[in-house]
Formats: C-alpha cells, sequence, structure tokens
C-alpha cells in the first residue's frame, strides 16, 4: 500500500459539542459549516450519510435506521454528546 498523506490528529479525548446527521450531497457542505459555526459547534461528531435525518423519518431498509441510532449512541457513550442536530434539505435525491 502506498501512503499518500500524513496527518497526526490530536490524540486527547474529546467532548463533543454535538451529533450533527446531515446528508452527504456535497450542495449543502457549506451551508451545515456555516450553521455550524453560527451554533458554535467546534467538535462536532458527524454522522454524514445519504438523505441525513429522512434515514430516520423514511428509512430504505431496518439497517438504515438502526445503523444510525447506533452512531449517536456512540457518540453520547464516546463522547458525552449532550445535543443532537438532525438536518435535510430540499432537492435530496433520496
Ligand atoms: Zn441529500
Amino acid at each position: 500500500m502506498k501512503k499518500i498523506f500524513h496527518f497526526d490528529s490530536p490524540a486527547d479525548p474529546y467532548i463533543a459539542d454535538a451529533a450533527l446527521l446531515c446528508c452527504f450531497d456535497h450542495r449543502i457542505n457549506r451551508a451545515v459549516r456555516k450553521f455550524m459555526k453560527k451554533q458554535g459547534i467546534e467538535r462536532p461528531d458527524l454522522i454524514i450519510v445519504a438523505g441525513g435525518a429522512k434515514t430516520l423519518a423514511s428509512p430504505r431498509n431496518d439497517f438504515e435506521q438502526d445503523f444510525i441510532l447506533e452512531q449517536v449512541r456512540m457518540s453520547i457513550r464516546l463522547h458525552q454528546t449532550k445535543r443532537v442536530i438532525v438536518m435535510s434539505h430540499s432537492d435530496c435525491a433520496t
């Protein structure tokens, strides 16, 4: 395997400001970043999947909803997350 990039991430544990569920659609990246900045969210646990909040409201299968909820539980367990934000957007292909 060829190494193409090296980055040392901080090893210190952290408390997440929020777990944020959003769509993977590139068109909303800037809006999501601006929203987080405006809300003072500096250390989010990002859960980025096709459809974002739609995966909880209208899951395509039994696995999808369980997977997302487990990600939220892990954020709470590992990073003491107190706030969960679910986002959807217009013109979502899902
Ligand atoms: Zn979308």
